[in-house]
């Protein structure tokens, strides 16, 4: 969907309040988390993410139905601000995502888990608008990201899913090595 700069920014406010409030809930409940533990399960989740984000744009963004269609204007325009709307994350977010952790993991650590799910997701955010929008220093981080990305839309899109990390690219062996014309 394509999307206003506010609309598509909105997350990087919601979200994080929520998942503020909801920690900060945990923490002063009677049952509250070991620190330690909660942020052990924060990186895990943060790490998570990576995984969820290769399969995500691998499988549902490139093969299902309805999202590839989305996904392929975002490669045949790549700097339209397609995105899902706030509240359609929100609700994803809640119903696939923190409930079944909730249930899994108890109330506490769940806002650990799904914090670390959503920075790792808001970070992928910000990563593929900026291998689009921006022209990062040479050999920086974004500056890869963007190459990699780059290389996804320009030379084969069978390959290079990740955005945030060439990591599982490399463990799938689908890593796209090799020069593109346009960077
Ligand atoms: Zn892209
Ligand atoms: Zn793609």
């Amino acid at each position: 969907m394509k999307m206003s700069k506010l609309g598509y920014f909105s997350e990087f406010l919601l979200f994080p309040l929520l998942v503020l409030f909801a920690t900060l809930l945990a923490f002063r409940s009677s049952v509250s988390p070991s620190p330690a533990i909660w942020a052990v399960i924060y990186g895990a989740g943060l790490v998570g993410w990576t995984l969820i984000e290769y399969l995500l744009h691998r499988v549902l963004f490139h093969h299902a139905p309805v999202l590839s269609q989305i996904h392929e204007r975002h490669h045949h325009f790549p700097l339209d601000l397609i995105g899902t709307p706030a509240w359609v994350s929100m609700l994803v977010g809640v119903i696939a995502v923190a409930i079944p952790l909730w249930a899994a993991l108890g109330f506490g650590l769940a806002t650990a888990a799904t914090g670390g799910l959503v920075t790792g997701y808001l970070w992928y955010v910000f990563v593929h608008y900026a291998t689009h929008h921006w022209r990062p220093r040479k050999n920086s981080y974004l500056y890869r990201a963007r190459l990699r990305h780059a290389r996804h839309h320009h030379l084969s899109n069978g390959g290079n899913f990740g955005v945030t990390t060439g990591v599982w690219d490399h463990v799938f062996g689908t890593a796209l090595e090799g020069r593109t014309s346009k960077v």
